[in-house]
């Protein structure tokens, strides 16, 4: 049942349900038809109160959840989200995305989400931990290595992993691999944290590849990214290490442009600042910073990058959900960007995606978030392995196996929007490919477990 007050979680659930009836697949096979009323409802809701103490002493009440929506293929297994937007709606269209993008992975992860209406921002660190463990009383009774493994999402990077997961071994005597993203010498994966970002421009790799018959690569592409955290931080700097030029990133005040190209060694140090809530404005503005002093970027206040450079290749979304309207898409179209893959969950909005869709014809290539940003679960299910197994992997076997799993994706998506798309073509929907194919997998576990019958 999709109730009318979570616009976010329709709006998932609609993308979904279209890319199936837009097919040939429930008339191939109709019997998938039984599984859309049990996959999406969540199996498990849970809602808890978050009471802690400020630095002034004083309490203060959020609201915390976790909704484990689908354990047909493993563990619940996604992201808890601390901002103060969190809500049902938000956390069921997030952990409706991550059953399917899991199962694009190959990986054996079922899928869930989590989060706070906690807002982070100028908190103190020892407000953060403090949070972090009353959050994490409530939560660790429903969590566990084999139950649920809640990883980092929007406000949550690996300073709240380890307070989250200090408080959770303290209380249950237990050190599992209860949560990915972790610290590197206490049970991390190399590459976690750069693994969203590269994940994406790897799938990119293989949509220029196909789409251009290998002649082209990002190398003297101009590409357009937004947000400035995790995601976007490392999608540039893969990016600029593979010869492309990133034109932009973003926050929630503004944007920075540079047509020349926004440098590695700014992005390491608007990642320095990050961590300490510094705004983009702040850090560009900073007179005493050699990287923002030598090249200097635009600063854009109260604007998203999409409609701000004249030419753009390709857009990458890696901010928050619904960041590209129906007009920037149309404007991103006209800047002459032919690939656009979301690092954000749900980065486009529906009206975005239509004229993305619909100008497939002029080689526009849309790949949607649930597909090309499930590098990040997916290292993080390489680092439930090596806990299980106690051992650390290199960073160049973790990026190999990351790539793989990317490149296999890709192809996933691709070979099955061919199989199930009523029209032939050869830029085929990968908004109905990656759907499908995480569908049939998702659908197939329930039926043999007679979550469906
Ligand atoms: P971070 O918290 O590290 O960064 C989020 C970035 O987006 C910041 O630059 C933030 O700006 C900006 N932002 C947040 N909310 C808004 C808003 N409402 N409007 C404009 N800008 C906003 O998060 P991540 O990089 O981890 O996540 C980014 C996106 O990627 C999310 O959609 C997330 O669900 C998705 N994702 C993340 C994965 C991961 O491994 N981390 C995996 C798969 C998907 P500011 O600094 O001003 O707050």
């Amino acid at each position: 049942m999709v109730l009318p007050n979570e616009p976010e979680f329709q709006q998932a659930y609609k993308e979904l349900i279209n890319a199936l009836e837009d097919s040939t697949l429930f008339t191939e096979e109709p019997k998938y038809k039984k599984v859309i009323p049990v996959v999406s409802i969540p199996e498990r809701i849970i809602q808890f109160r978050v009471a802690w103490e400020n630095d002034k002493g004083e309490i203060e009440v959020n609201n915390g959840f976790r909704v484990q929506f689908n354990s047909a293929l493993g563990p619940y297994k996604g992201g808890l989200r601390f901002h103060p937007s969190v809500n049902l709606s938000i956390l069921k269209f997030l952990g409706f995305e991550q059953i399917f993008k899991n199962a694009l992975t190959g990986l054996s992860m079922g899928g869930g989400k989590g989060g706070c209406d906690f807002n982070p921002k100028g908190r103190s660190d020892a407000e953060i931990r403090r949070f972090c463990v009353a959050f994490m009383r409530q939560l660790a009774r429903y969590i566990g290595q084999d139950t649920d493994v809640p990883a980092g999402d929007i406000g949550v990077g690996g300073r709240e992993i380890g307070f989250l997961f200090g408080a959770y071994k303290q209380m249950q005597n237990n050190w599992s691999g209860v949560l990915t993203g972790k610290g590197l010498n206490w049970g991390g994966s190399l590459i976690r944290p750069e693994a969203t970002g590269y994940g994406v421009v790897y799938y990119v790799e293989k949509m220029i590849e196909k789409a251009t018959g290998g002649k082209e690569s990002f190398k003297g592409k101009k590409v357009a990214i937004s947000g400035s955290g995790n995601v976007a931080q490392y999608a540039a700097l893969k990016v600029i290490e593979l010869g492309g030029t990133v034109v932009s990133l973003s926050d929630s005040k503004g944007s920075i442009i540079s047509t020349e190209g926004i440098t590695a060694e700014q992005v390491y140090e608007i990642a320095d600042a990050k961590i300490k809530f510094k705004s983009l404005e702040e850090i560009v503005g900073n007179t005493a910073s050699a990287a923002f002093t030598k090249n200097k970027v635009e600063y854009k206040a109260g604007a998203r990058p999409w409609t701000l450079v004249e030419q753009i290749d390709i857009a990458l979304p890696s901010a928050t959900q619904n960041e590209v309207s129906g007009e920037e898409a149309k404007a991103l179209v006209k800047a002459g960007c032919k690939f656009i893959a979301e690092g954000s969950n749900m980065g486009s909005t529906a009206e975005a995606i239509d004229v993305f869709e619909e100008n497939r014809a002029n080689q526009v290539w849309y790949a949607p978030g649930k597909a090309a940003n499930c590098g990040g679960v997916a290292v993080s299910g390489l680092e439930m392995a090596q806990n299980s197994q106690r051992v650390s992997w290199t960073a160049e076997e973790v990026d190999n196996k990351l790539k793989n799993i990317m490149y296999t994706c890709f192809e996933n998506c691709y070979e099955t929007a061919q199989k199930y798309s009523k029209e032939k073509s050869d830029l085929p929907s990968l908004l109905k490919g990656a759907n499908i194919a995480g569908f049939i997998k998702v659908a197939d576990a329930m039926f043999d477990q007679g979550d469906v019958f």
